[in-house]
């Protein structure tokens, strides 16, 4: 595995191999690895002939209130699994390197209006703005996105479609942990008693779902089921529970088509989010 800080120096290695014809598979991350991350380099690994992946804390995209400073590093541990889930080329800039000039600003204006995208101002322009940059230093043929942060696979699809970027983005399923509390990197940050709640955050989603399966079409009435669950099963406080359709993360007022039930829950020390993207066929209904 070769590793990387200065943007030319990725970019020269990695134009002279696409020359010589062989596919790059992208996967964009923040770091402090866990499986979730490991699984979207091992599907890279199996459908492109070089893995890049890049460690990045993004200043843009967290808020003055939010948890740019104390977001867990350990680039040593880093480099070790991705090294093993099969990983190239690790992309590890300091964000001076990133951040040289100042002369565009980028703004989504779509899809980010609900959700996190409400509760985070500016975020979905900061992911845009290093997505978009992190795309024109690597120049992928597919690139790994985790449907955990679900509403960033639709603004990353709306801004690929937009600005034409040559790049297959790939959805991958959410990795959970054998009580199905969804990998993240600040899980860490949970008390023990909170890691204790926390799985009914994807409880609650998989019993609205069977809910849904036996006839419920209501949204609102799916919404306040969750909401009981947590309130009662969690000492967190909800910061959203929301269903819209999915990608276009419109209001829906009938639990039909593509749709994507949302949360997040703020604990302690960690904000939390999960959903579940449900797609019902008349009489159909299965996961994605
Ligand atoms: P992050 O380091 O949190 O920015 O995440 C980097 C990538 O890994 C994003 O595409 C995330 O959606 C994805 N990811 C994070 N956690 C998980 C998970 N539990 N399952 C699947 N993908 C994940």
């Amino acid at each position: 595995m070769i590793k990387y800080t200065s943007i030319s120096s990725i970019q020269e290695f990695l134009v002279k191999e696409k020359r010589r014809g062989k596919t790059v598979g992208f996967v964009p991350t923040m770091g402090f690895l866990h499986e979730g991350h490991l699984t979207l380099a091992q599907q890279a690994r199996r459908e492109n002939d070089i893995v890049v992946m890049s460690i990045f804390v993004n200043p843009l995209q967290f808020g003055p209130n939010e948890d740019f400073e104390s977001y867990p590093r350990n680039p040593e541990r880093d480099a070790e699994l991705a090294r093993s889930a099969g990983v190239d080329v690790l992309f590890l800039p300091e964000a001076d390197e990133m951040y040289s000039g100042s002369s565009i600003k980028m703004h989504v204006t779509e899809r980010t209006d609900v959700l996190c995208g409400s509760k985070r101002e500016g975020h979905f322009d900061g992911v845009v703005t290093v997505v978009s940059k992190l795309f024109n230093i690597v120049g992928p043929d597919n690139a790994y996105f985790g449907l955990k942060d679900a509403q960033q696979v639709a603004v990353i699809e709306g801004l690929v479609n937009d600005l034409n970027f040559p790049v297959n983005i790939v959805r991958v399923p959410t990795v959970r942990e054998d009580d199905g509390l969804a990998k993240s990197s600040r899980n860490v940050y949970l008390s023990e008693l909170e890691r204790m709640e926390a799985p009914v955050l994807n409880k609650s989603l998989q019993d609205a779902e069977r809910l849904i399966r036996e006839g419920e079409a209501d949204p609102g009435r799916i919404i306040s089921f969750i909401q009981d669950r947590i309130s009662a099963e969690t000492s967190g406080t909800i910061d959203y529970i929301e269903i819209y359709s999915y990608p276009e993360l419109t209001a829906i007022d009938k639990l039909q088509g593509e749709f994507i039930i949302a949360l997040a829950v703020k604990f302690d020390k960690a904000r939390l989010i999960d959903n579940i993207i449900i797609k019902a066929a008349q009489e159909e209904i299965h996961h994605v």
